[in-house]
């Protein structure tokens, strides 16, 4: 594939240790490009074998995030799409596995007509016709491409390699950022600037020399140790920049342009800026400052945390999203996590003291009867709910067994043998699973769904038909629906031809919504979800507004709120 002229590439890397915010660098390298009219896109690379991250444990790996076009991927396409306010498709996200499967079926095709198929070589060519493709295919002209990994890793070293022999191919559009870290250690009290100098000096043993340093530390770098690692790695003082820890991700850009960052990228990339748009970006992080309230949220499911990722990580867009909202009402959230077999232990008692409840999605059984129980509460004490895809679905459960007096109904994911199965796997699901064909076979991205006039989802909306995205196996029983909607369960949400029920509320309650789909997959900073808006909206109605931070010896907090 030919090069599009004009087209800039700018890759991320990463080096000392991982979890230092390369996916918020990258996501803030776009915006700010963006923001100086630049149309721009973002690529996530995997270094796994993995073909998408809709197979990969979120407990490990954090949440799966899922695109319009159905791709599941990495958490930081999540922040791709918040940060640029753009939608992504599946040319934004490559694993190694999708690079070696299609040189592999290529092979298999006699595409390489004869010759061999070297590991060092064809990947690398793949990965850049992937880079090119993406360009094209989001008609952008500057691509950020973050690398996933470490560097000094083997596993991203054809990610490196790709990047080396694009920048040999077009000199003056290539880019390198590396993100590294400056560790403080309590016993020795100062900032240490070597892990940064070993990883700079490791990416320039794969052939590639930084154009800029963001230096990740908790406090930001002085001059003193700028000039040391531009001294031992070869690099000009100013293009070390300075990147602290934050309260508030979106506050990156801001604190990056704050140094004239993108001017320094526009000058190497030899662009002029086209215009300076930050101003809703910054009004936006100014407003969620300066909280006048707070609200408490409690966010139930089952408890996991290990290694390098906790509930935060699996239910990042969750959390973003009720931040999203909570700011534009001018409020901060304090979202505690509760241990669903907690409520089983001691009942509901815990969550008295929380002014909305959310269940996220999640498979499995354990805790469940937690979380019904939980549901119960919220219906029953008029506190407002939340449910989202499995939210949505338990919340069915828990309306036809208390409400219907369908004893003990249940979905078939959990109890396959329950006499009411007001939840059931999808026809055409059935046969995916009894084949093992798991990987990227649920029901995937963005649908159409019509609205019930008269619904709370109607008014929050304000419009009659939507399109939100999916990730499922299990749906709404058709042979329930006129017995629950007896019992007054309102189905505000349908797909077009009505065959499937994407969304149910309950009347008479301050906000009682449960949806097929995830709504926190589109909220934008810039433009929270209307659903997360109304429940926010209800939550402050239903609050009793104590400030303070909502804790307590069992629940786990997430986010803070005010103190
Ligand atoms: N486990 C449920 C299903 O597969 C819900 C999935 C989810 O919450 N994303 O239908």
């Amino acid at each position: 594939m030919a090069k599009k002229a004009g087209t800039k590439y700018i890759f991320v890397s990463g080096g000392v240790i991982s979890g230092i915010g390369k996916g918020v660098a990258t996501s803030s390298i776009a915006l700010l490009m963006k923001s100086r009219g630049f149309s721009t896109t973002a690529v996530k690379a995997d270094p796994y074998l993995n073909i998408d991250a809709g197979t990969l444990n979120p407990i490990e790996h954090g949440e799966v995030f899922v695109l319009d076009d159905g791709m599941e991927c990495d958490q930081d396409l999540g922040n791709y799409e918040r940060f640029l306010n753009q939608d992504l498709n599946a040319s934004n996200y490559m694993t190694t596995g999708q690079i070696f499967k299609s040189i592999i079926d290529r092979e298999r095709a006699l595409g390489y007509e004869g010759k061999t198929v070297e590991f060092f070589q064809h990947p690398p060519e793949e990965i850049i016709n992937r880079i090119e493709g993406c360009a094209d295919r989001n008609k952008a002209e500057i691509v950020v491409f973050e690398i996933g990994g470490t560097v000094g890793e083997y596993q991203n070293l054809l990610y490196l390699e790709a990047n080396r022999l694009f920048k040999l191919r077009y000199p003056d559009d290539v880019l390198h950022v590396h993100v590294t870290y400056l560790p403080t250690p309590s016993s020795i009290g100062e900032m240490k600037s070597k892990p940064a100098q070993m990883s700079i000096l490791e990416l320039a043993s794969s052939g590639i020399v930084a154009d800029f340093v963001l230096a990740r530390s908790k406090e930001e770098i002085d001059q003193k140790r700028k000039e040391k690692i531009a001294i031992a790695c070869g690099l000009q003082v100013e293009d070390i920049l300075s990147a602290p820890d934050v309260d508030n991700i979106y506050k990156v850009p801001i604190n990056l342009e704050g140094q004239k960052y993108s001017n320094m990228i526009l000058k190497k990339l030899g662009l002029e800026p086209r215009s300076s748009d930050l101003k809703e970006w910054t009004n936006m992080v100014k407003k969620a400052e300066k909280p006048e309230q707070t609200v408490k949220i409690a966010m139930v499911g089952k408890y996991f945390s290990t290694g390098d990722f906790t509930l935060s990580d699996a239910y990042i867009s969750v959390i973003e999203s009720i931040k999203h909202a909570a700011t534009f009402y001018n409020t901060k959230p304090g979202i505690d996590w509760i241990d669903s077999s907690q409520i089983e232990r001691d009942g509901t008692e815990v969550l008295s003291k929380y002014d909305g409840i959310i269940v996220p999605g999640g498979f499995g059984s354990r805790g469940v009867e937690g979380i019904i129980s939980a549901i119960r509460f919220a219906r029953e004490n008029k506190v407002p709910y939340f449910g989202l895809c499995f939210g949505m679905q338990l919340a069915t459960v828990e309306f036809a067994r208390n409400v219907a007096k369908l004893d003990k109904a249940h979905t078939t994911e959990i109890d396959s043998k329950t006499p009411h199965p007001v939840i059931d796997i999808m026809t055409d699901q059935e046969k995916l699973l009894v084949g093992r064909e798991y990987g990227g076979t649920m029901r995937l991205g963005a649908f159409p769904c019509k609205i019930k006039e008269g619904t709370v989802a109607q008014r929050a909306y304000a419009t009659g038909q939507i399109i939100e995205r999916h990730r499922h196996r299990y749906e709404f029983n058709n042979e329930y629906r006129q017995t629950l909607e007896k019992a007054g369960l309102v189905i505000s949400g349908t797909s077009l031809n009505g065959r499937l029920v994407e969304m149910i509320e309950l009347p008479r309650h301050p906000f009682f919504i449960g949806t097929q789909f995830h709504p926190e997959f589109k909220s934008r900073p810039l433009k929270p979800h209307p659903l997360y808006n109304e429940f926010i909206k209800a939550c402050l109605n239903n609050s009793t507004n104590t400030t303070g931070v909502v804790s307590d010896s069992n629940s786990k907090v997430i986010v803070e709120g005010t103190n």
